[in-house]
């Protein structure tokens, strides 16, 4: 197996272990890089908040040693020439950093150690999250890889292949077709929490510890893994009700009612070439790139706004219309009081099998970035 052995200089090496970060979405979040110095990624996304990716490649291989991971870890633990991290505060560890987690070959044997790292500290079993862009599930090591997570968000932005190359500038090779291929797999082969009518709480590590914050509990083998859609919105395809309807019929095609509506809120830096590894996070507030101290996106000074880009969000009334929007279309999808052809005709013609449970009863849940 191939490694970037430039990632790997033992001497003035980046951190693999970064953080902790306060996400909306998930409360105080340790990174996990498992990608390193140089920005990789089978996207290229127009809003990312890496800058514009270095290496846009769908090759999969180990770019950063699992031995390194946890080398980062014991450092965050001890205080070792980084900044103590105080383990019971956290509610989750994420794999994002610098560009598409699943490219990394060894991401299932990275989880597996940061667990049995955990154990041997007698730390809680602080849920792994992994961030992805769904273009790499139609391969089967990956999706074995990801059964070693409690948390799978996948990113669904394109409702179409022509919004696959505008949003995302994908990869060559790839397409949406094959990208809700992947996800269909992926659900059929792992057992997922949903959250039914009947049923309020959710019986996920995630929610459990999210309850239990400060306790040490043991991950209990009963507690199933949760799945999650993020769709970012840019205000040019949030205002096309075609794009609305689309996404509403894959996400029914695909069955994932768990649902972030997201707007670039970060700002995206303009550099080329350069990739400027603190922006790894939510880490704009803390980059050396920025000049003065407590700058925000709003106070930027002239410098800071030739460094970085800020992206056109959608507005609170947009994102509220589109929540209103998805359920009363999913809802019409799902009572078949909308036919979706093109979702049917995938359906019949792909070689796949069906999720475990039938979803009729699951619970359509939209968290929306304006509701932090
Ligand atoms: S998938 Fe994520 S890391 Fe990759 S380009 Fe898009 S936003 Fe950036």
């Amino acid at each position: 197996m191939a490694i970037n052995e430039s990632e790997n200089k033992p001497q003035n090496r980046i951190s693999y272990v970064y953080g902790p970060v306060t996400s909306w979405r998930s409360g105080t979040s340790l990174g996990i890089d498992p990608i390193g110095a140089i920005s990789t990624c089978s996207f290229n996304c127009s809003y990312c908040q890496l800058g514009h990716i270095q290496n846009v490649t769908r090759e999969r291989k180990i770019y950063v040693k699992t031995e390194l991971i946890i080398e980062d870890l014991e450092k965050a633990y001890q205080g070792d020439q980084v900044e103590k991290v105080d383990f019971t505060k956290l509610d989750v560890i994420t794999f994002a950093g610098s560009g598409e987690p699943t490219l990394a070959l060894n991401l299932g044997e990275m989880i597996k150690a940061i667990k049995t790292w955990l154990k041997a500290k007698n730390l809680k079993a602080v849920p792994v999250s992994i961030l992805t862009n769904a273009t790499t599930l139609e391969d089967e090591e990956v999706r074995k890889d990801l059964q070693e997570a409690d948390l799978i968000s996948l990113k669904l932005d394109a409702s179409d292949e022509l919004s696959l190359k505008s949003i995302n500038q994908a990869a060559t090779g790839l397409s949406l077709e094959g990208i809700i291929k992947g996800i269909k797999l992926l659900k059929s082969e792992i057992d997922f929490s949903h959250l039914s009518a009947e049923n309020e709480s959710e019986n996920t590590v995630h929610s459990k510890l999210k309850s239990e914050k400060n306790g040490i509990i043991q991950q209990s083998p009963n507690l199933k893994p949760e799945l999650q859609l993020q769709i970012m919105f840019l205000p040019k395809f949030a205002e096309n009700p075609e794009h609305i309807k689309r996404l509403a019929e894959l996400i029914t095609e695909i069955e994932i009612y768990k649902i972030q509506i997201n707007t670039p809120t970060r700002a995206k830096p303009k550099s080329g070439k350069e990739y400027w590894i603190e922006t790894r996070g939510n880490h704009y507030n803390s980059s050396p790139l920025k000049p003065q101290e407590n700058e925000t996106l709003d106070n930027q000074t002239e410098s800071s706004k030739e460094k970085y880009l800020e992206l056109p969000v959608i507005s609170k009334e947009q994102a509220f219309k589109i929540e209103d929007d998805l359920t009363s279309l999913i809802g019409k999808i799902r009572k078949g009081e909308i036919i979706s052809p093109k979702a049917h005709k995938r359906t019949k013609n792909e070689d796949y099998e069906q999720s475990h449970e039938t979803t009729d009863t699951v619970k359509l849940q939209i968290i929306n970035v304006y509701k932090r």
